[in-house]
């Protein structure tokens, strides 16, 4: 092999190994068995084929018989339609099927089999019978001995019943290692009761029936008039089946549905038993138990696990079921989608079956006074009390059911001694606290006000002013005529309402029908980004406490989360401008402020990016005056911002009741209010104006004053009058997005809506220690 050419260089010897082989066609015999090794790997796979066949073939009784666990023999038995006389020499031969005839019917396959390939495959590793007689034969035929997919006897004619019949013995008589890695028959019989099992609870309305050959009865038996939850209770038993929630739910979006039977919270096992199905076939998919399994986490001891019975049906052209020869794996489109509304699903489910569920109350804060045994019961728990205590509730599963109980402030020790004399004071916001004199006289006199839905805020509000601005916007009672809210304008129009008498047609200002389409886009966008169980948080969690002005914790079920009161609040804020568009009621300044000043006090700050290039302050601000000048019958009709005719803010718009905006942040807002909102396009206008205006609205860490470092005297105006910021934030802001924020999916991506920690997985990590 060595070349002999002058100045050759000796090639290394592993050359020899780089030799170019000869390329020969294999022996077909050889193909097919190389192929069926792949489709049939042990007995209960050649049973699966076997009986998916049946069920093409439209059968209503299924028998199996099995002897040495499907290695010496395999019968199966059912009543469907029979093979045709004229097919049975080519049933057996490679891609012959009755099912598919064109690739594109995969798209649209309503049956088990279409690949022609199972009974093939068992007939080059095994000894094939048939027994077949359809509908309109005068008998029975009998094939035997399919050897390596061809037909070596002639047929025999003989008695039988409408059905087909399927012998197969001596599994992997020719592959020799595959017969000697299944030398254990009891195994490879339970593995075929578990295929049976699962196929029968699926099929209901179809009676299964499984033995070993001399047995007369049968391991497995399904009657045809049974239930699904009947056979999950003949294979599974009652522990599993009496304690099934159904399950069910489907999206056109998605293309899917899904139905089935899961196990509630009592039952657990050391195993999970998943029985899954797409499309009807029995398949595995990882990723969908794991997104189950991690629901269950929260509710079944550690370590344990539940039954589930899923079928999901995924529209078919949304399939792709041949991944592999087994067809034990299918593919499908919006997976990771259908995954987690699934996953969301059987989080409702477990929830709402929780009405039979025992529950302790626990001390999970200091100096609350109730019982760490106490037992609840819920109402639907009638049925609990005569089983008695057996079920045991772990701590894990506790949770703390009185929201009012006790907050985070409990833990802290007030700075300033002179705020408060103990835990409870520095608690702001109880219901009592509203009862003393000052604040319900200060209600009183909002109640009246609110008629005309324009709020004068009350004198002692102004102690949140910085000094700046005391000068130029002080804010005093005042009271006003309602807005007139007509308009020549065809697009918005004045919503009648006669069903009021007209008493309260008077003091109520009639709501205005906004059918911009600018305005409506923007409403379908928040809409469209809603996230449903992050709403279900926000409306009811409890409240823990404030960390500091920008985050917050609140508690819902067995979690806790930290919530970005900054974000939530500035897309409250923006939501209610949206969908409240040219509805708001005035918050008046008591006096004007102007805008002159305002912009050059915004200038003055670094933040404003103000550089000489910019030219002078005193110019700008004149420019950002006039401009606004321009623009404001649009501000004053759509967002209640009312500007004179000298140039002076007069009125904010009111977003949410006894809420008014930090208005240290006002000077900035007017100038991103002449420099950062898209006056050109009406959408975007509308869009950037709103953003700009919850931007100001909302609760921001640079306009919170702390009170622990407040001199005495502002302490001393903090207690009789203004509210705290953390009063502000839990009883105002919290409760109003309890009902009205939509929250947007991408909260729970960007760090704003925060898992911090769940009990459950707290109580594995004390257990680990
Ligand atoms: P496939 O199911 O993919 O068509 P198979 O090799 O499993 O391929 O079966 C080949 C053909 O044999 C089927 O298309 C069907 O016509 C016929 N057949 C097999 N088993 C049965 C049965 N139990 N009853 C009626 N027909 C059957
Ligand atoms: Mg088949």
């Amino acid at each position: 092999f060595y070349s002999s050419g002058s100045g050759a260089v000796d090639p290394p010897p592993s050359a020899m190994a780089l030799m170019a082989g000869v390329i020969r066609r294999l022996d077909e015999v050889v193909v097919n068995r190389i192929a069926a090794g792949e489709v049939i790997q042990r007995p209960a796979n050649a049973i699966k084929e076997m009986v998916e066949n049946c069920l093409d073939a439209k059968s209503t009784s299924i028998q199996v018989t099995v002897k040495e666990g499907g290695l010496k023999l395999i019968q199966v038995q059912d009543n469907g339609c029979g093979i045709r006389k004229e097919d049975l020499d080519i049933v057996c031969e490679r891609f012959t099927t009755s099912k598919l005839q064109t690739f594109e019917d995969l798209a649209s396959i309503s049956t088990y089999g279409f690949r022609g390939e199972a009974l093939a495959s068992i007939s080059h590793v095994a000894h094939v019978t048939v027994t077949t007689k359809t509908a309109d034969a005068k008998c029975a035929y009998r094939y035997a001995s399919y050897c390596d997919g061809k037909l070596k006897a002639p047929p025999k004619p003989c008695a039988g019943n409408q059905g087909t019949q399927i012998t197969v013995e001596d599994l992997f008589y020719n592959v020799n290692t595959r017969r000697k890695a299944l030398k254990n028959p009891s195994e490879e019989y339970a593995k075929i009761l578990e295929v049976i099992s699962r196929y029968a609870i699926h099929n209901s309305g179809i009676s299964f029936a499984v033995k070993k050959q001399g047995d007369t009865v049968a391991d497995v038996r399904t009657l045809s008039n049974a239930t699904t939850v009947d056979n999950i209770r003949s294979v599974f038993g009652n522990a599993v089946s009496r304690e099934l929630i159904e399950v069910g739910c489907e999206d056109t979006r998605l293309a899917f549905k899904v139905k089935g039977y899961i196990t509630n919270a009592n039952y657990s096992v050391k195993k999970c038993i998943f029985l899954l199905f797409i499309n009807h076939r029995l398949v595995e998919s990882t990723a969908l138990r794991k997104a189950i399994e991690t629901v269950y986490a929260a509710y079944l001891p550690k370590g344990t696990h539940p039954f589930l019975y899923l079928s999901l049906e995924i529209a078919p052209q949304n399939v792709d079921v041949n991944v592999h020869p087994t067809k034990h794996e299918v593919h499908f489109l919006h997976e990771d989608s259908i995954l987690e509304h699934v996953q969301q699903h059987v989080e409702s489910k477990l929830l709402g079956s929780n009405s039979s569920r025992m529950y302790f109350t626990q001390t999970l804060l200091p100096s609350a006074d109730c019982s760490s045994t106490e037992v609840v019961k819920s109402a639907a728990s009638s049925s609990l009390t005569s089983k008695g205590t057996g079920d045991k509730v772990y701590a894990h599963q506790m949770v703390r059911t009185d929201a009012r109980e006790q907050k985070l402030d409990a833990f802290l020790q007030p700075v300033n001694k002179s705020l408060s004399t103990g835990p409870a004071a520095v608690t702001p916001g109880s219901s009592s606290e509203l009862c003393d004199g000052k604040a319900r006289q200060q209600e009183a006199e909002m109640e009246d006000l609110s008629d005309f839905n324009t709020i004068t805020v009350a004198q002692g509000d102004t102690a949140v002013l910085p000094e700046e601005l005391k000068e130029t916007g002080r804010l005093s009672p005042e009271t006003l005529p309602p807005r007139k809210r007509q308009r020549a304008d065809s697009d918005v129009e004045m919503e009648e309402d006669h069903s009021r008498n007209e008493m309260t047609a008077a003091c109520t200002p009639r709501r205005r029908i906004i059918n911009l389409t600018s305005v409506l886009t923007l409403q379908e966008e928040v809409n469209n980004q809603a996230h449903t169980s992050l709403q279900e948080m926000l409306r009811d969690h409890s409240f823990v406490g404030c960390v500091s002005p920008q985050w917050a914790l609140a508690q819902y079920q067995t979690k806790l989360y930290l919530l970005n009161t900054t974000k939530l609040s500035e897309e409250l804020f923006y939501q209610i401008l949206v969908f409240d568009f040219a509805n708001f009621g005035v918050l008046r300044l008591s006096e004007p402020a102007p805008l002159y000043e305002l912009a050059m006090l915004a200038l003055e700050n670094p933040e404003s990016g103000w550089t000489e290039e910019d030219g002078p302050k005193e110019g700008l601000a004149e420019y950002i005056v006039e401009f606004l000048k321009k623009k404001t019958e649009m501000l004053r009709d759509y967002f209640s911002l009312e500007i004179d005719e000298v140039g002076n803010l007069t009125g904010l718009p009111l977003l949410i009741d006894n809420y008014v905006p930090p208005l240290e942040g006002l000077p900035m807002f007017i100038l991103r209010l002449a420099t950062e909102v898209n006056w050109d396009e009406e959408r975007e206008c509308f869009e950037s104006l709103s953003k700009e205006l919850a931007m100001f609205y909302s609760i921001r860490k640079q306009y919170m004053l702390d009170e622990s470092n407040l001199t005495s005297s502002q302490n001393e105006d903090l207690d009789s009058g203004s509210k705290t910021w953390k009063w502000t934030v839990e009883h105002i802001v919290y409760k109003a997005l309890r009902t009205h924020l939509l929250p947007p999916k991408h909260f729970t991506e960007d760090g704003n809506i925060l898992q911090l920690a769940n009990l459950p997985d707290l109580y594995r990590v004390f257990e680990r220690c």
